[in-house]
């Protein structure tokens, strides 16, 4: 069935990426927004918009009835819910469709599955995903936690299967620390997210974060968009990324891009999902799936030349996928920065007016972001205020037009994280695409990345 109008369940640039991608389409859009975003970009350029209540997330963005409330109110007949927020929450998306409206993302079942790790690490699995050897699903008996750990052996990484955003995890080293960490790893996820289960598996020394994009249209059909390399990260958060990935081969890309898109067509998957693998040595570790769209999935749309936003609305129609695995092709490199409203050393959030703004252009560079001269970067949210993204037809010329844009980009009035990109790009390890998970800590750590500090 044709959406015609769409309420956007998000804020900032991914507000406005979805809002663009449905005019592009014909489609009119339905902004909703905190009382602390009025003047925000994503509420000007909406055709429609709704205040869905005070500053707190909670009582906002998370606010369900609310929000159930501004679509019927504003007569959309669709909600993209973005990322973030409630993209992930099953309950949110059983409501939406309760109600006779369409859900912009996959079947509640699978959110639901995917969200739980345990469950989503047996699905992937069962599906003939790699996974990272460990228990084979939740343990609660140290006894048995400690045969498990000796049989796949030290060090091993204790997980809450409700985890996320690197919480609840910790790594041990030894037999002796395995029953207390449990114990501490199993209340910080009952303090945080209300469910104490945990599990155990093998902890990679210096692996990789590598992510495939993949697609399904929820009748058996699913392609795959090739990987992302996410391993640039500070704590678990990440801080650039790269497609394609500088250490996989097309081979390699089409052997595993094959085994997830199966992966997704066996599940019946419905929409844009990431696989999240740590890669080491050549092997590849399922760690979760993201089901929903990611913030770098521009980088994928540069290779690909495919609107993933665009794939996601057609989905939802019922339509099939406009493009066939063997339409799909790979071209050239893409990087995408992640600039965020805080100090580029100390990371310390600098919400407040941004007093002038001029973003980088020129060929082959775009710039996802609600800002504008006169905004006021409201200190309630995520602190990412806009997305650098950069395409070259090799992965050399990408980075020169990188620097060239990041020196182009005026962000005045906040602090942004632009030094630190335009410091990385000038390292040996991130010019020669020699890095791990572990990299930017490490550097962080060193005199190195200390030297421009002023
Ligand atoms: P979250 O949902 O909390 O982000 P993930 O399972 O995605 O948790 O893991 C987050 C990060 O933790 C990974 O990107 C990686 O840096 C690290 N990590 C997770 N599992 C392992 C492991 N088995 N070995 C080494 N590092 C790991």
């Amino acid at each position: 069935m044709a959406i015609r109008r769409i309420l956007i369940a998000n804020r900032g640039e991914i507000a406005l990426r979805i809002h663009r991608a449905a005019h592009e389409m014909g489609i009119e859009t339905v902004a909703v927004h905190s009382t602390a975003d009025a003047d925000a970009m994503h509420v000007r350029l909406a055709d429609h918009a709704v205040c869905i209540g005070p500053p707190a997330a909670r009582d906002s963005y998370l606010n369900v009835a609310a929000i159930i409330s501004a679509a019927e109110i504003a007569g959309a007949d669709a909600i993209h819910p973005g990322y973030g927020f409630l993209s992930e929450n099953a309950r949110f998306a059983e409501i939406v469709e309760a109600h006779g409206i369409t859900f912009i993302g996959p079947k509640p079942e699978h959110i639901r599955t995917m969200g739980d790790k345990v469950t989503a690490k047996q699905t992937a699995g069962a599906l003939g995903l790699p996974l990272v050897p460990g228990s084979d699903g939740a343990v609660s008996d140290p006894a048995e936690a400690a045969e498990i750990a000796a049989r796949i052996g030290y060090p091993v990484i204790i997980k809450a299967a409700s985890g996320g955003g690197g919480r609840g995890m910790k790594v041990c080293e030894r037999a002796e620390d395995l029953a207390s960490l449990m114990a501490q790893a199993g209340s910080e996820a009952k303090a945080a997210f209300g469910d104490d289960t945990v599990y155990i598996e093998k902890y990679l020394g210096n692996p990789r974060h590598i992510e495939f994009q993949v697609f399904g249209d929820g009748a058996g059909q699913a392609i795959h968009l090739g990987e992302r390399d996410c391993s640039l990260q500070r704590r678990h958060q990440k801080v650039l990324e790269e497609a394609p990935s500088p250490v996989i081969t097309p081979e390699e890309r089409a052997r595993m891009g094959g085994i997830v898109a199966k992966a997704m067509a066996d599940m019946g998957y419905r929409g844009a999902g990431t696989i999240e693998f740590l890669w080491e040595a050549g092997e590849f570790y399922f760690i979760e799936m993201n089901t929903r769209l990611q913030v770098e999935h521009p980088v994928t749309e540069a290779i690909t030349g495919i609107d993933l936003v665009r794939e996601q609305i057609r989905v939802a129609e019922g339509r099939p996928l406009s493009v066939r695995q063997e339409d799909v092709a790979f071209s050239g490199h893409a990087i995408e920065c992640r600039i965020n409203a805080e100090d580029p050393w100390t990371f310390a959030p600098s919400p407040g007016l941004v007093s002038s703004y001029h973003a980088a252009g020129g060929m082959h560079v775009r710039v996802d972001s609600g800002l504008y001269a006169g905004y006021r970067i409201p200190p309630y949210y995520d602190s990412m205020i806009a997305k650098l993204i950069v395409y070259g037809r090799t992965r050399e010329g990408c980075i020169m037009r990188l620097r060239r844009a990041l020196a182009e980009m005026v962000i005045e009035g906040v602090k942004t994280s632009i030094p630190l990109h335009q410091k990385l790009l000038t390292e040996k390890d991130i010019l020669e695409g020699e890095y791990s998970i572990k990299w930017l800590e490490e550097w962080l750590s060193t005199s190195n990345a200390h030297d421009d500090r002023g």
